[in-house]
């Protein structure tokens, strides 16, 4: 028999629910109830130099506002850093990642030295789908140069992908949109999965958690449908069940483009405080229409 449905939204505190999160939320809380499921909120808040404190409360607010419940208490990732360190250490007993001790500039600097260098190097610059990739350059320490900069100097914990991806042969999942997809992680490179400041990513602490609700099917917009494929791969190496997907098309305004957390004027606090009403965006969102309330137009 197969697990009961559990869906989730899963916010960051970091900014206001806009629209686009509101048909994000109510699609999967519409998924769990129609299967007579659990519909599970998760606050991924692991970015704790952006998060604050009142978003928390207010998130919580607009989603009850929009008619959206929920029994148990919510995942907070922030507290959650015991267990990334503990997939993190089985992906490490693995020798599946590795210490990167790189900034930004270095990582940077060294993109342009290869895209500009007069002969190509061994590991040509590829882009991925969030730009260009990681080139590389700590995979190549030896072992006891890395264990001395590990105890002296910041550090984040790349997935050495080449490797993981050839120990996994083939996988794939099913997507509600798309059918079933063959996962290609291969194209994201090194991702990193523990950051210097933090124990963990997103792509990490997704996929851990997502195992940890139960989650059945994970509901999410377009824009995350990419790192499905890392977190596939993740998945698999962790032992962890795998859910469906089902990555929605994005909301955006009227020009057609998306909405963003910066857009305060279009968050659901603004509209419940200009006396929207919810039942009219709940019945416009739920009906996928093109115009709501005559500020926002779907894809
Ligand atoms: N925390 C992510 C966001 O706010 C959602 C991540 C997910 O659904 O996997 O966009």
């Amino acid at each position: 028999m197969s697990a009961p449905v559990a869906t989730r939204f899963a916010p960051s505190p970091t900014g206001l629910l806009h629209l686009g999160h509101a048909y994000s939320a109510l699609r999967a809380y519409d998924l769990a109830q129609e299967a007579g499921g659990r519909f599970l909120l998760r606050f991924e808040d692991i970015d704790t130099g952006r998060v604050r404190e009142h978003y928390y409360r207010q998130i919580e607010d607009d989603l009850r506002w929009l008619g959206i419940e929920w029994r148990e208490p919510p995942m907070l990732q922030s507290a959650r850093f015991d267990a990334y360190r503990a997939a993190l250490d089985r992906l490490k007993a693995m020798d599946l990642v590795y210490p990167c001790f790189c900034t930004r500039k270095d990582v940077a600097a060294e993109i342009a030295a290869s895209v500009s260098a007069p002969h190509p190097r061994s590991r040509p610059t590829v882009n991925g789908p969030d730009g260009p990739l990681y080139p590389g350059t700590c995979r190549a320490l030896d072992e006891d140069e890395r264990r001395r900069r590990v105890a002296a100097e910041p550090h984040a914990w790349r997935i050495d992908m080449a490797r993981a991806a050839a120990m996994t042969g083939p996988l794939s999942w099913i997507d509600s949109e798309a059918g079933s997809v063959a996962a290609t992680p291969e194209i994201h490179g090194d991702v990193v999965l523990a950051r210097k400041d933090v124990p963990t990513s997103y792509h990490l602490a997704v996929t851990v958690d997502d195992a940890a609700q139960g989650v059945t099917d994970v509901v999410r917009g377009a824009d995350l449908f990419a790192a499905t494929h890392v977190h596939r791969l993740l998945q698999h190496l962790l032992d962890l069940p795998v859910p469906h997907y089902h990555h929605h098309r994005l909301i955006t305004d009227a020009a057609g483009k998306r909405l963003a957390k910066r857009d305060d004027a279009r968050s659901l606090a603004a509209l419940r405080q200009a006396g929207t009403n919810a039942e009219g965006i709940r019945a416009a969102l739920r009906a996928g229409a093109p115009d709501i309330a005559g500020l926002e137009a779907l894809d």
